[in-house]
């Protein structure tokens, strides 16, 4: 038997969620460097498919996937493109 857990839109709270939106997009290149970090429920938004089409989603950026992975306790490196760059 196949059950299904019904979760309600992360934006609009009303409709059923059918799909998972990526916070920080699932690019062939990013996943290749990430793995299934970017599978991670930190990076996913429940979301109905009309909210998910609307463009009301959250996206992040590399920097900001990054700052919630390490959060998560993920063990990623910043790349160095994307650090402070303190000393000239
Ligand atoms: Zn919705």
């Amino acid at each position: 038997m196949v059950s299904f857990i019904l979760t309600p839109c992360e934006i609009c709270r009303i409709k059923i969620a059918t799909q998972s939106h990526h916070r920080f997009p699932q690019y062939k290149r990013y996943r290749k460097l990430y793995k299934n970090i970017i599978d991670e429920s930190f990076n996913i938004q429940k979301v109905c498919i009309d909210c998910h089409l609307s463009g009301k989603v959250e996206t992040w950026n590399e920097k900001e996937f990054i700052e919630h992975a390490l959060e998560e306790g993920y063990r990623v490196q910043m790349p160095k493109s994307l650090r402070c760059n303190t000393f000239k």
